[in-house]
């Protein structure tokens, strides 16, 4: 199923071009009290509210994708969590020193994998938004990067979590965007302005992907390919960074989880509009402004 937020705060569910909007469904939710418990209430509930959302999809009123402004699928992610340098071919490139302006040195020598030397980041989860949004540049001047990610929707947390019961523990997936200021100031400075992090077009249902490391993907600016990958050449593979993640960081539902970007970041700038996409998932129009 692909569930969309649209419209500051409707849920919906996704048929081709359309919506269907079923926000009575939410009316089941428990109430909450302070103080609430760490993650997203919805993400928590989701397996529960699942049967319910695809009886009211059958005759909510039908709304043209088009004509809604697309939130983040998940409104109240207790946190961005990323993986740096996780494609061969990007951590070559990140050998400019553009890219890592003489501090970020990407040495790597000893290391096959990387985030053995680097580990895993945090970005502010309110620097998080929707497709229907704009990216806004913090720091104009400068060089400001597109980083597409197959990104993924934690549902059920936990900690130290097994290989081989990690995408259990995987409410869904979206297309991420780790937009980035190079500079030499610290990551989580850098990738966590507001509007630094995008997450859309909707969530995909984990019984969508059964093989989230074999999935197409792109990025386009103004119609010019950047960026063109398969998540086949992930380094730490997604059930491998759920088993890393989980073993420093007990996770929570609606925890958010970038996988890292492969070559070809490259800057945008204002009045750009990034065509993203990756198979499976769907696409979105996300503009610079
Ligand atoms: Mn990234």
């Amino acid at each position: 199923m692909k569930i969309c937020r649209f419209d500051n705060g409707r849920l919906g569910v996704v048929e081709g071009d359309t919506v269907r909007d079923v926000t009575s469904v939410l009316e089941a939710l428990p109430p909450l009290r302070w103080p609430v418990p760490i993650g997203d209430q919805f993400i928590a509930n989701l397996d529960k509210l699942l049967p319910a959302m695809r009886e009211a999809a059958k005759t909510a009123k039908s709304i043209p994708l088009k004509s809604i402004k697309l939130d983040a699928p998940v409104a109240n992610p207790p946190r961005v969590i990323a993986a740096p340098v996780n494609y061969l071919l990007h951590a070559k490139e990140a050998h400019d020193p553009a890219i890592h302006h003489g501090v970020h040195m990407p040495t790597f020598e000893g290391f096959a994998t990387p985030i053995d030397k680097m580990g895993l980041f945090l970005k502010s989860q309110t620097g998080l938004i929707g497709a229907g949004q704009k990216v806004e540049l913090h720091w104009p001047d400068r060089r400001n990067d597109h980083e597409i990610e197959l990104t993924l929707i934690i549902g059920k947390g936990g900690k130290n979590i097994s290989r081989d019961k990690a995408l259990d523990h995987v409410a869904g997936y979206a297309i991420g965007l780790d937009m980035v200021v190079r500079g030499t100031e610290d990551r989580s400075w850098r990738k966590s302005a507001d509007t630094y992090s995008v997450l859309g077009p909707w969530l995909v249902t984990s019984d969508e992907i059964p093989d989230p490391d074999a999935l197409e993907f792109g990025i386009e600016v103004d119609g010019e390919v950047r960026q063109r990958a398969n998540t086949k050449d992930l380094v730490v593979d997604v059930r491998d960074l759920i088993v890393r993640a989980s073993a420093i960081y007990s996770l929570y539902p609606g925890d958010i989880i970038m996988t890292g970007t492969p070559e070809g970041v490259s800057e945008v700038k204002s009045g750009n509009v990034m065509h993203c996409w990756i198979e499976k998932i769907g696409e979105m129009n996300v503009a610079v402004k």
